[in-house]
C-alpha cells in the first residue's frame, strides 16, 4: 500500500486509498467527499476516480462508479456542487465500475455516448457484468439491477458540450484500454479526464479485443494534441500534462524491447522478466504480463 501526496495546479491532493488496488482487492464503494482539483472540476477519489465538471448552465459527470449505490453517491455529489442547469453524464469506457451506475442518477440525466461505446456495450458489456458479479458477494450486491442506461445522444468522434462558462470536448480515441475509450477535455481549465488511456506511473491494461499498442499510441497522439496542463486519470493520481509523454515513452520502450527480444530469439516470458526489472515498481505491475504478450505478438 502506498500513499502519495502531490501538488497539482496549486491544489494539494492527498490520495487516501491504496493506489495499487485492482480487482478483486479494490474497494469499489465510493466514500470520499468530492474535492476541487481545477477551477470547474471536482474529483471523487476511489475505485474508480469520478469527476464532476460544473458550468454556469450545466453539470457533467464523468464515470458513475460501480452499480446503482455508487451512481447515487456520485449523483448526490454532483447535486451539491452543481451551479444549475442540466445534468449530463459520460463514461470513459463501458467497464462496470465506470459505467454501470446509471440507475443511481436522477430522471432527466442526459447520457452522452459515442457510437463506439454503444457497439462495445452491445457486445462486451453483458458478459463483463456477469463476470464482475462473480468476483465477490459485495460486487454482486453493488451490481444488483445495475443499468448502463439508454443514450440520450450518440456521437461519432468528437462532441462539444457547452456548459455555459465552461466547454468540454468528449473525444472518442482509437482502441487503447478497451475498444471504446473516451476522454473528456475541459477546455476552460486545460484539464483532461483521461480514463485508463493515460495513467500516472501505472502499467496500462490493454484488454479490448480490437486493441493494440500501436493503436494506443495513436490515442496518446490525439490526447497530446489537446495539450492539457492537468491530467486526471481514473485509477491513479492527477498530475501535469507530461503524464502523456511518460505513458508514450513506456509503450515505445516496450515495443523496442519486444522487437529486440524477438530478433534475439527470446520468449515473451523473458521479455516479461525484463519489463518487471524496469517497471516492476509501477502500480498494477500485474498488467505487465498482458503488456508483454501484446507487445511480443505485435513485434515484427
Ligand atoms: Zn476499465
Amino acid at each position: 500500500m502506498r500513499k502519495a501526496a502531490l501538488v497539482v495546479a496549486g491544489v494539494m491532493i492527498a490520495t487516501a486509498f491504496p493506489l495499487a488496488a485492482q480487482p478483486p482487492g479494490a474497494d469499489p464503494v465510493l466514500a470520499a467527499r468530492e474535492r476541487k482539483v481545477a477551477p470547474h472540476i471536482w474529483m471523487i477519489e476511489g475505485y474508480p476516480n469520478a469527476f464532476i465538471v460544473t458550468g454556469s448552465a450545466g453539470t457533467l459527470v464523468v464515470d458513475t462508479g460501480m452499480g446503482t449505490p455508487n451512481g447515487r453517491f456520485v449523483a448526490q455529489a454532483a447535486a451539491r456542487v452543481s451551479r444549475g442547469g442540466k445534468l449530463y453524464l459520460a463514461v470513459t469506457h463501458e467497464h462496470p465500475e465506470h459505467a454501470a451506475g446509471f440507475a443511481g442518477f436522477p430522471p432527466g440525466t442526459i447520457l452522452l455516448r459515442s457510437q463506439a461505446q454503444q457497439r462495445d456495450l452491445e457486445t462486451a458489456a453483458p458478459g463483463l457484468l456477469a463476470r464482475f458479479r462473480q468476483r465477490s458477494p459485495e460486487w454482486a450486491r453493488l451490481l444488483e439491477g445495475a443499468e448502463y442506461g439508454k443514450a440520450s445522444e450518440l456521437f461519432d468522434h468528437d462532441y462539444r458540450l457547452n456548459l455555459g462558462d465552461v466547454t468540454v470536448r468528449l473525444v472518442q480515441v482509437p482502441p487503447a484500454h478497451t475498444n471504446a475509450d473516451l476522454v473528456a477535455f475541459v477546455e476552460t481549465d486545460g484539464a483532461l479526464i483521461s480514463g485508463d488511456v493515460v495513467q500516472n506511473r501505472t502499467v496500462p491494461n490493454p484488454i479490448g479485443s480490437a486493441i493494440s499498442i500501436a493503436s494506443w499510441l495513436k490515442a496518446l497522439d490525439e490526447v497530446a494534441a489537446l495539450n492539457p496542463r492537468l491530467v486526471l486519470p481514473d485509477h491513479s493520481a492527477p498530475a501535469g500534462g507530461d503524464m502523456i509523454t511518460e505513458q508514450r515513452a513506456f509503450f515505445v520502450d516496450v515495443q523496442k524491447r519486444a522487437a529486440a527480444a524477438k530478433r534475439a530469439g527470446r520468449s515473451a516470458e523473458e521479455l516479461l522478466g525484463e519489463l518487471r526489472g524496469v517497471y516492476g515498481g509501477w502500480q498494477n505491475a500485474q498488467n505487465l504480463k498482458r503488456v508483454a504478450d501484446q507487445a511480443f505478438s505485435e513485434a515484427g
